[in-house]
């Protein structure tokens, strides 16, 4: 007889709503259990409040599973049930297990067909978490934002966020940005000089820090929101907050930066790709620097002690051809996105096949029930039956009806979501790469965020691994690129 866990889960929000109890999901998983002949080992529960996070039960079970290769099923009410978050979904994806979501109807196991694992990955719901991130609603979003002449970040400098959308001048901090416009647009002092003369008038930058860097105040300098605009990607808008410098002045400014015709300086956030690398010889943090003013090199920090990767400086331009790959790779053109959104739909197609027989049989159920109450009800006219005896069974009965017609009602609803949330990842990734590519290597490295993990560098050359679900989509790559048209003997689903 096979052996499973049984594993449940509730936060005690949802305890108070019907239907989300605990017996209720381990009820409904031993009485599954015993219709399939599985042996449940051991059951497993976690209740979250608001100051636990409750995975007390998840954590046990995995050291079970761990432990004892004979168990190789985890039987569990829903896909929401078992996954919390995606790093939750990334382990149990490792264990050799199969996963039956009893209420869903569907089984999960490690040699599942590459599209059945894709379809899976939609239902556990983080693909809507990644696509936010990137997808164009959010892009529209901020952008209407901007447009409406709020700002979509941080404030800068010299100004403080009042609420969500409010920005306002920081009496202490604004006076000094001011006066380094004034200074500067005379166009006769140098950047250092300006640092010097603000330094002397007080202007301590940050609080651990004395004095304000050249790149810094530079990046101040040439920012538009002083002057009352919004710059959303190469867009200005007019904003609502008040302008600390006129128009004039700012542009005096922008002149005496082209008559000093100086290096420009590059800010230490424009280090792109710094913080999402490691250093594959020692694990260290990969750090980038500044060479002759304007060249970015990255190496390692050799923080572990001694590394060879330590005296390894690769320039960014290479570092970005490298990730630009990467990107590539999950790309896919419109004529793959129709042959993919085909095997979605073959897939979901059978899925619904599985998901008939339930919907059926819980018809008949329905049809039964509705006759049984007509003859109660008959009976009762009859007088074959007292008063009570008819309320308790009504009751019950009509319970029962309500219980089938949601199911009927969640079976069709969850098989709709679930397909459109697969058809929107590979509209994503329909547009990824001429997306990306147009981006700055600032907006770059966020967007490869989403896809990759685990980037390491050795010897200038850049190793990684995707995210899922995209990383059945660079793994399917090469055999996406071969692709002639429709032909059907080709399994992109490998
Ligand atoms: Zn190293």
């Amino acid at each position: 007889m096979p052996k499973a866990v049984l594993y449940a889960r509730v936060s005690s929000k949802e305890q108070e709503r019907e239907g989300y109890s605990i017996p209720a999901q381990v009820e409904l998983l031993r009485e599954y259990a015993l219709r399939h002949d599985i042996e449940i080992a051991k059951e497993f529960t976690d209740v979250e409040t608001a100051k636990q996070s409750g995975r007390t039960g998840f954590n046990e079970m995995l050291k079970l599973l761990k432990k004892n290769k004979a168990i190789n099923i985890i039987l569990v009410e829903k896909t929401d049930r078992l996954y919390r978050n995606l790093p939750d979904y990334t382990t149990l994806a490792e264990y050799p297990v199969d996963m039956h979501f009893v209420k869903e109807g569907t089984v999960i196991s490690p040699n599942s067909h590459s599209s059945e694992k894709f379809v899976h990955w939609i239902k556990v719901g983080m693909a809507k978490q990644y696509i936010d991130n990137l997808s164009e609603e959010v892009r529209k979003g901020l952008k209407q934002k901007a447009e409406q002449g709020f700002c979509t970040g941080k404030p800068p400098y010299g100004y403080i966020k009042r609420d969500k959308k409010y920005s306002i001048l920081d009496p202490e901090k604004a006076p000094f940005i001011k006066r380094a416009f004034e200074i500067y647009s005379y166009g006769d002092k140098s950047l250092t000089k300006t640092v010097e003369l603000l330094y002397e008038q007080g202007f301590i930058y940050k609080s651990n820090q004395h004095k304000i860097t050249k790149g810094q105040l530079e990046h101040l300098l040439k920012n538009p929101f002083y002057y009352g605009m919004i710059k959303f990607k190469e867009h200005l808008f007019r904003g609502v907050h008040e302008p600390l410098v006129s128009k004039e002045l700012f542009d005096k400014v922008q002149i005496a930066f082209k008559k000093d015709n100086k290096p420009q300086y590059v800010n230490k956030h424009d280090f792109a790709f710094a913080g999402m690398l490691t250093c594959e010889e020692c694990g260290c943090t990969i750090t980038a620097e500044l060479k002759k003013g304007r060249y970015i090199y990255y190496h390692c920090t050799g923080g572990k002690g001694e590394c060879e990767q330590k005296s390894k400086y690769i320039p960014q331009d290479k570092l970005e051809e490298m990730f630009d790959e990467a990107a590539k790779r999950v790309s896919i053109t419109t004529e793959h996105r129709h042959f993919w959104v085909q095997g979605l739909k073959e897939s979901f197609g059978n899925a619904k096949e599985f998901n008939q027989e339930r919907i059926n049989s819980l018809n008949q159920q329905k049809e039964r029930i509705k006759e049984r109450l007509e003859k109660l009800y008959i009976d009762k006219l009859d007088g074959k039956i007292t008063e009570s005896f008819w309320e308790e069974k009504h009751n019950q009965w009509n319970n029962e009806l309500d219980t089938i017609i949601r199911l009927l009602a969640a079976h069709e609803k969850t098989t709709a979501r679930a397909m459109e949330e697969g058809v929107r990842i590979l509209e994503l990734l329909e547009n990824f790469y001429r997306e990306y590519s147009g981006e700055s290597p600032m907006e770059k490295a966020e967007m490869l965020k989403i896809i990759l993990s685990n980037s390491e560098l050795k010897d200038g050359i850049l190793s990684y691994s995707y995210r899922r679900p995209f990383n059945i989509f660079a793994e399917n790559h090469a055999c996406i690129k071969k692709l002639p048209g429709w032909d059907s003997n080709l399994q992109p689903f490998g």
